[in-house]
């Protein structure tokens, strides 16, 4: 077991509370809180500025144009005036250079600007040009006081940061920021910033000091300066959240007790040599194998699997379960129970219904407990659950509510991950003396570097290969105008005996509108198909689980050939005589999502195709996505892409891991130091677990000192 603790931070100048700094005091010190959540002088120290301006380069009025991006001029102000009544409220000020003049524009914190103003005065102007009815201008520039003399000095690099209206009427403009910053590492000295990186790691990549990147990357000598400081900072944000990640599995490995299975009984061999439907594929006996030696090594198991849709993930789970059942507990000689558990009602029947067609001939009790099994089932479901004669509980999360007790759970299943928080994990843990090794798996392909930050404290297995005679699933974009073409060939295929989905969008913010245009799409496909003998089926949301379930189960029997649904289907739906996947409005989907959606067919042996419907415009940047569709049937593939046009943030199930904000990293553009990191981090970790050497100790006086930083340590 482990326990959360926080190790408070010893006194340390940095982690002062930032009102203390000369210039800040209290109210703007509660501001900085608010606004940039800079609550300390480290927080400030590690607010980066976005950019540096060379204050000896003025770029003259005349030579801005439509391409200008951000620019710098000084002028002088002939004019200030207050334009526009309530929300068109704004102020306008010109400012006159000796090639033109142009205008600055300030929508909000008009007050503060004004009294900043002074027509006849000189000022220095930074901001985004833009340019409105053929008058060039700045909106909310970054503005000072001008005096001609200041800039004739040498060159210098003055650091711009990010600063919201609020904090700019309190006087902490962008350009503020850079004299409390200058004021902070005046205060500090190469102590208070001491290596936290090993030696070696510093020559082998030869970053500079530590010291020299905090001043560098505010106040650079020079744009070679400022880029060593950026490339130091962002290795050592790596490089730290892969070693608070490795220790964390480290010390799970070392520490966490779990049962041992180290037979591989009758269960197990007469279902592998007599019931097995296929031979395994080489990709689910390697992870196979990966289960064994952790099941076996008496510590816990905590595996991430991933394998594409069809990869057949779920073989596996089950071949690990009875391994399980084979093994019987050390001190009351019952076998070990496991449980399985799946994010909805339908796919939890379904894996019922899977697993107990394929065991239905062996002495395994396999049992399905949802949130509508009726009362009478589930008090005898809990009793055999309690009372050890369950082998198997194929459940939604229902199976981990308190109620739910095991003589021996050995084995724990989480299917689709990313709708399980870990505060449901724990849970599965608590229901015996010892936790029940789990194994997560999930069909949304994660990229590696994804994987790597945002589940870097499990192991985690691949299944990179389909089973064989698989056929890769045409996917096509097709626009509104071909709609007929593509209901006449929906047909054509339901003439030959297929069956196919329609799937439409369901986003939560705007659910009564997607509910309506569901509703309006079926009785489109309605008309599209009034043949007798073609009959729809409707599933979504907002129907009540035993109609969702009946309309579900119609066309799994093939009682009907078409499935008008909602997103409901995405996951694990398997009816392999569906060979149509028709994605209306595909543009508002994700990569990812519509991959998921796209393995609904080619499930069976019937060539399968993908249609993703699109309005007749669409942006050339959602054509550029759906192509990448078209063009790789490789889940990992659609992955990667998805997150280089999406960023990390937007990936499903990683919106709060805080391991994934980081300040100067961004896992996309620096994957290759993300391995260096990870590959450095993994080769201190094996050889110094406890950060002894000599070497490895400014690394762990870095990790302990990080406040507030979440440790674990070993509880008895
Ligand atoms: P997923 O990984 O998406 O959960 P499933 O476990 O549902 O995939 O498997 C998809 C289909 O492939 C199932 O019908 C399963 O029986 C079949 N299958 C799994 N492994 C193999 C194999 N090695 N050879 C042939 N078919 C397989
Ligand atoms: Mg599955």
């Amino acid at each position: 077991m482990y326990k959360q603790f926080i190790i408070s931070s010893s006194p340390n100048i940095l982690s002062s509370p930032v009102e203390y700094l000369k210039g800040v005091g209290t109210l703007r010190g509660e501001l900085l809180k608010k606004e940039s959540a800079i609550f300390t002088f480290k927080d400030l120290l590690e607010y980066y500025p976005f950019r540096h301006v060379d204050k000896t380069k003025i770029d003259k009025i005349a030579s801005l144009n439509p391409g200008s991006d951000y620019a710098q001029v000084a002028g002088k102000l002939t004019h200030v005036e207050l334009i526009g009544e309530k929300r068109s409220k704004r102020l306008v000020a010109c400012l006159q250079d000796d090639t033109g003049q142009m205008e600055l524009v300030w929508f909000q914190g008009i007050s503060w600007a004004e009294k900043l103003l002074t027509v006849g005065h000189y000022y220095l102007v930074f901001g985004k040009v833009s340019f409105f009815m053929n008058q060039v201008q700045i909106n909310h520039p970054e503005i000072e006081l001008y005096a001609a003399e200041k800039a004739e000095g040498k060159k210098f690099l003055e650091p711009v940061y990010y600063s919201t209206e609020k904090l700019k009427a309190r006087g902490l403009t962008g350009r503020a920021f850079a004299k409390l910053t200058y004021a902070l590492l005046q205060q500090l000295s190469v102590k208070d910033l001491p290596e936290n990186i090993p030696e070696t790691l510093l020559s082998k990549y030869r970053f500079i000091s530590r010291w020299d990147a905090f001043c560098s990357i505010h106040f650079p000598a020079s744009e070679e300066m400022y880029t060593h400081a950026v490339r130091r900072l962002k290795f050592e944000e790596l490089f730290f959240a892969q070693m608070r990640l490795g220790l964390l599995r480290s010390t799970r490995h070392r520490f966490s007790k779990g049962w041992t299975f180290n037979k591989v009984g009758d269960l197990f061999n007469t279902f592998y040599n007599t019931y097995l439907p296929f031979k395994l594929t080489n990709a689910q006996k390697k992870v196979l194998k990966e289960i064994r030696k952790d099941i076996g090594s008496g510590k816990q198991m905590n595996r991430l699997l991933q394998g594409d849709v069809g990869s057949g993930k779920t073989i596996v789970a089950l071949l690990s379960m009875l391994i399980a059942a084979d093994n019987i507990h050390p001190t009351n000689c019952d076998a070990f129970q496991s449980v399985l558990m799946a994010p909805t009602e339908i796919l939890a029947q379904q894996h019922f219904n899977t697993i107990s067609a394929m065991v239905k001939d062996m002495p395994i009790c396999v049992k399905l407990l949802t949130g509508s099994s009726a009362a009478k089932q589930r008090r005898e479901i809990l009793k055999a659950c309690e009372d050890g004669t369950l082998n198997i509980l194929v459940g939604t999360h229902a199976v981990i509510e308190d109620k739910v007790k095991f003589r021996n759970l050995g084995f724990a299943v989480i299917d689709e991950q990313h709708k399980f928080g870990v505060a449901q994990r724990a849970k599965l843990w608590n229901k015996n003396s010892l936790p029940p090794h789990v194994l997560v798996m999930t069909a949304t392909p994660i990229p590696r570097t994804l994987a790597l930050t945002a589940y870097g404290d499990l192991d985690y297995s691949v299944i990179d290969e389909l089973p064989p005679g698989r056929q890769p699933i045409a996917t096509v974009h097709r626009f509104e105008s071909k709609r007929p073409m593509v209901m006449d060939f929906i047909r054509d295929e339901i003439k030959k005996g297929r069956q196919a989905y329609i799937v439409y969008p369901l986003i939560e913010e705007s659910a009564k509108m997607d509910y309506e245009n569901l509703m309006k799409g079926f009785e489109e496909v309605k008309s599209f198909f009034p043949e007798p003998k073609f009959w729809i089926s409707m599933v979504h949301g907002r129907q009540p689980a035993a109609q969702k379930d009946t309309n579900m189960q119609r066309f799994v029997k093939g009682d009907t050939q078409i499935m008008v649904s909602t997103t409901v289907i995405e996951v694990g739906v398997n009816v392999p005589n569906a060979s149509i996947m028709v994605v209306e409005s595909a543009e508002k989907f994700g990569l990812s999502q519509l991959h998921q959606l796209r393995g609904r067919v080619g499930r069976g042996s019937e060539k399968s195709f993908c249609i993703l419907l699109t309005g007749n415009k669409v942006s050339k940047d959602a054509r550029e996505r759906l192509k990448i569709l078209c063009a790789t049937n490789d889940g990992f593939k659609v992955a990667e892409k998805d997150l280089e046009i999406r960023g990390p943030g937007d990936i499903e199930g990683t919106k709060q891991s805080g391991l994934l904000n980081f300040k100067l990293a961004n896992i996309v553009n620096d994957r290759v130091m993300l391995e260096a990191a990870k590959n450095a981090a993994t080769e201190i970790i094996n050889t110094d677990p406890d950060l002894i050497m000599a070497e490895n100790l400014p690394v762990k006086s870095y990790l302990q000192i990080q406040k507030g930083k979440t440790v674990w340590s070993k509880i008895s």
